[in-house]
């Protein structure tokens, strides 16, 4: 807690997430939702996550026409989906799956935009009755759903592309790169003429959509990106001498700062670039939508995982703990570009502190790389105790692995009240997803044609 603060104020802004995550792990694993039976789990911070909600509707304050989507893929479980619907956030989703989730949480189509890289001719059908906004990955693609279209079809329709204004420092998150898979590629010869070409063509192809970069992309690589997009959306409508070109799709894809408790950078931030890059956006003369994912939900969520064992091997301490690959997959493959923030809590699920012991900090899979935190300094790790994988809210627990048939950890909201007199707060959790059964794991495993394989032979 930051020493201004008074005890009492648990708004996030007020109190550090890493104090508000001791509490929480406290009461979770004397609920035993952490523990021998429930060796890990996952955790959202409802209070957080409406603060982050706000903060980004703040950021742009008086701009006239703005839907806010959340990017499915980033917490895709239809509770949280429900809750940022109860916000007042739209939904950006890029596969059916995704899209049948949004609608179940309660997402209006007019609220929901349709990205996926890939329709077939079915999604695309199913989004234009559903009333859905789509955008077009490529000029193929506005053709297919040209071909599709009722003329009374009431989704906005898009034309995603790629500014090509380079990556950042993660390749397999940098989508502005010259070969970048997404979007048309605006730098290619011709590809600006054959997308003023399209929209002249088709009416109602009236918005352009751009998604540059994501984690390791700084404020300014993305706001030149828009400010691309945006440069063409005018030159669209000048060549045409009519506004057809209405909303602008900036997407998302502020980076999170992984590496302490401070929001970095913010909303505010970001959309101050934007003014400063792009000083016509905000005039009200374009409907603007946004697509943030990762910067709304990293910080409000972790994981808690208990220590099973731990062991010495030539001279580096390790603890075996059951969060691994199947819960911060992108942590165990890409550790330089996904370092995540480890925490020490004993059996009873208290901070640990005293003198600090070099470790290794392992999971469960059977493969030899399956390790979270290579050499970390921890206060000495021992069985029984448990493990927080801070600033995880979004695509750890929410995007499991099945490797090794490890069942999908359950995941837990919570939400923190005072209570008068008392320096420890009251936490309430609630149930976002159960802990995969093993009769699922099986049926999921293809055990209703267990015999399938018997009988090809004649
Ligand atoms: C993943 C994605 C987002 C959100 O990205 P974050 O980095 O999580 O904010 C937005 N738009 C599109 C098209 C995406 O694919």
């Amino acid at each position: 807690m930051s020493p201004s603060s008074p005890s009492s104020a648990l708004t996030p802004s007020a109190q550090a997430g890493s104090a508000r995550v001791a509490a929480v792990v406290r009461h979770a694993v004397a609920a035993g939702l952490l523990g021998e039976a429930n060796p890990v789990a996952g955790f959202i911070d409802t209070d957080g996550v409406r603060a982050s909600v706000d903060a980004l509707h703040e950021a742009f304050p008086g701009v006239p026409a703005v839907l806010h989507t959340f990017a499915a893929k980033a917490s895709s479980l239809v509770p949280v989906l429900r809750l940022l619907a109860r916000c007042g956030m739209g939904c950006e989703v890029a596969s059916p799956g995704e899209l049948r989730l949004a609608l179940d949480a309660g997402f209006a189509p007019s609220k929901i935009v349709l990205d996926s890289p890939a329709k077939t001719r079915d999604e695309i059908r199913r989004a234009l009755a559903v009333g859905v906004a789509i955008n077009a990955d490529n000029l193929d693609e506005v053709h297919r759903i040209a071909s599709l279209r009722p003329s009374d079809a009431v989704s906005a329709i898009g034309l995603r592309v790629n500014p090509q204004v380079g990556g950042g420092s993660i390749g397999a998150m940098s989508t502005a790169t010259a070969t970048s898979k997404f979007g048309v590629a605006l730098r290619d010869p011709g590809a600006r003429e054959q997308v003023v070409k399209a929209f002249a063509a088709h009416p109602w192809l009236t918005r352009l959509h751009a998604h540059v970069g994501s984690q390791g992309c700084s404020l300014e690589l993305i706001a030149a990106g828009i400010a691309e997009t945006y440069a063409l959306a005018e030159e669209i409508n000048e060549t045409l001498g009519r506004r057809q070109v209405t909303g602008l799709d900036i997407g998302g894809g502020l980076p999170v700062n992984f590496a302490d408790d401070e929001v970095r950078p913010t909303f505010a931030a970001y959309a101050a670039a934007l003014r400063a890059a792009v000083p016509g956006l905000f005039d009200g003369r374009y409907e603007l939508v946004t697509e943030f994912g990762r910067s709304l939900l990293a910080k409000n969520g972790f994981i808690g995982a208990l220590v099973e064992y731990t062991k010495d091997a030539g001279g580096r301490r390790i603890a075996l703990t059951h969060a691994g690959a199947q819960t911060a997959t992108r942590t165990v493959f890409m550790p330089d570009a996904w370092p995540l923030r480890v925490g020490a809590f004993d059996a009873e699920g208290r901070p640990k502190d005293g003198p600090v012991v070099v470790q290794d900090v392992a999971g469960p899979c059977c493969f030899a790389g399956d390790v979270v935190a290579h050499a970390r300094e921890l206060p000495e790790l021992r069985a029984g105790d448990f493990v927080v994988l801070y600033d995880t809210g979004a695509y750890y627990f929410s995007t499991p692995w099945s490797y090794n048939s490890l069942p999908r950890p359950a995941v837990y909201g919570y939400g923190l009240a005072a209570t008068s007199g008392r320096e420890e707060p009251m936490v309430r959790f609630a149930p976002v997803r159960d802990a995969q059964s093993l009769d699922s794991v099986s049926a999921e495993s293809g055990l209703a044609h267990a015999d399938a394989l018997l009988n090809l032979r004649d």
